[in-house]
């Protein structure tokens, strides 16, 4: 596994080959960006939307974050970074579309499922059971349909894109703008083992791209 100084050589190549080769397109990126999709993903080293989805940078904004989640709208302060960064996203770049990509094999999802974490204390996994406490009423639901095994954590890997997809619609600034017909919310479940693609469709499943 490559450690930073093994990413240093990567950033030399990079740099002389790439970079090169896009210049132009860099020095025209250098002036701003205009990304038309946002991206909201897991955290997790194997499930990165530019490799997935083949883009080139200034294209998608993305964030990542345990379980790829958004919390519910809440106004009350605190530190939001996802929020922070939707309103960005959403009133300042006016993205088109909005993408909750989920993942097979989701620690933050299986830490939700197992609720192994539930007692821990800050340092000790307790950030993760705080934040994934965001689950929890799709796990119950997902527990008493599909048990806790492996059926289960499918099912809450695929029910998790559902939450975050209603939590945005807390947003008022997203409803407003989905009211208006200029954004679209979409969800997608990336397998990694087999690489497929499932895309949640409007009647609440998901298919195969
Ligand atoms: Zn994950």
């Amino acid at each position: 596994m490559r450690k930073f100084h093994d990413l240093i050589e990567g950033y030399y190549r990079f740099r002389g080959n790439e970079w090169i080769e896009e210049r132009e397109s860099w020095s025209k990126l250098a002036e701003g960006q205009e990304p038309k999709v946002m991206v909201i993903a897991c955290s997790d080293s194997r499930v990165d939307p530019a490799t997935i989805f083949g883009t080139v940078p200034g294209e998608v904004f993305v964030v990542r974050n345990v379980a790829n989640l958004v919390p519910p709208f809440d106004p009350s302060g605190g530190l939001h970074g996802v929020s922070a960064a939707l309103e960005f996203a959403v009133t300042v770049l006016k993205v088109d579309e909005i993408l909750v990509l989920g993942h097979g094999q989701c620690g933050g999802v299986k830490a939700s499922l197992s609720g192994a974490l539930r007692d821990a204390k800050p340092g000790e996994g307790g950030f993760v059971a705080e934040w994934i406490k965001l689950l929890d009423e799709a796990r119950e639901k997902v527990i008493a349909e599909h048990g806790d095994g492996p059926e289960g954590q499918t099912a809450l890997e695929r029910e998790g894109v559902k939450v975050s997809i209603e939590n945005l619609k807390t947003f008022p600034f997203v409803q407003q703008r989905l009211e208006d017909g200029s954004l679209t919310l979409h969800g997608a479940v990336f397998a990694i083992k087999d690489g497929k693609l499932n895309v949640l469709q409007e009647d609440g499943h998901y298919e195969a791209a």
